[in-house]
């Protein structure tokens, strides 16, 4: 008798949690949904659409974008998606089979927009590959800003900047001080966010897709090292950065801590202009 009555209780628990699974069912999310492959870019997509659509990235944390591999999770996210933005195949060199198959309404390659290129890029010293466009675009401001307003196209929202230009000046004047110091990052991502802020382009251990660089290259990055007044060196919170941590041991620079990813920046409609701001607080730290 106990027993049934169970059975009937247990029965009556699994027909409500049936009747309101199909209820979710029938009211999904509507609004539109943004998949970005990157959390940089997840992070310009928040800001420039609010709550007018719902933004996902399929990168986890502690991976480097540079070498990442779409999991069979993403692909059914990139599936339900009504708009995917990635970088491009010069950099998510493994997702762009995936991308190609993409209706180009659906697929939105950052690469492809008219954005600001660092100006004449003078090949460093340290630089295997300095005539290879840094894909790290989303540091500067104005990429930023188009990107965002691409988005707002296509989602049919009024056109609005994600950072405003007054903040911007006020960060430029910051940075202003430091314009005779350099830095050493651990891999070459820097270019854009160094031609924003009119900053020298830094040294790097690690060329701009994040590879290790020849021996020719590595002894050049020394004597560079030698001759310029490094002030620190950053070091990214994906990486192991043991490269990184060697080279500071050795001349005696302290290691500081750079995202570049915004891997810490929650997702907020400021959350561009937030991660510009920590960035440039954390960039401010190397020369303090
Ligand atoms: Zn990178």
């Amino acid at each position: 008798m106990i027993i049934k009555k169970i059975q009937y209780y247990i029965f009556g628990w699994l027909l409500l949690l049936g009747t309101i699974a199909a209820a979710e069912q029938l009211q999904p999310d509507a609004r539109p949904l943004i998949v970005t492959s990157i959390k940089p870019l997840a992070i310009i997509a928040k800001s420039a659409v609010g709550d007018a659509a719902e933004v996902q990235y399929l990168m986890p944390a502690g991976q480097s974008p540079h070498d990442f591999t779409l999991p069979v999770s993403a692909l059914r996210k990139i599936a339900d998606a009504d708009l995917v933005i990635w970088i491009g195949g010069g950099f998510e060199v493994r997702s762009g089979k995936t991308m190609s198959k993409l209706s180009s309404d659906k697929l939105l390659t950052a690469m492809d927009l008219p954005l600001t290129q660092p100006q004449n890029p003078e090949p460093s010293e340290n630089d295997d590959h300095s005539m290879e466009a840094d894909p790290h675009l989303w540091l500067n401001p104005d990429n930023g800003n188009k990107i965002a307003a691409e988005i707002q196209a296509r989602l049919g929202l009024p056109l609005k900047e994600i950072i405003n230009r007054q903040y911007l000046s006020q960060l430029k004047s910051e940075l202003a001080a430091i314009d005779d110091k350099t830095y050493l990052s651990h891999h070459q991502a820097y270019a854009h966010f160094a031609a924003a802020f009119d900053l020298k382009p830094g040294l790097s251990i690690r060329n701009a897709s994040g590879g290790a660089q020849g021996a020719k290259t590595q002894y050049r990055l020394r004597s560079s090292i030698e001759k310029t007044n490094v002030s620190c060196v950053f070091v990214e919170p994906q990486y192991q950065d043991k490269d990184a941590a060697i080279i500071a041991a050795e001349y005696g620079l302290p290691l500081v801590p750079l995202d570049p990813q915004g891997l810490s920046q929650s997702m907020s409609a400021r959350a561009y202009s937030e991660f510009i701001g920590t960035l440039v607080a954390q960039f401010k730290a190397c020369f303090q």
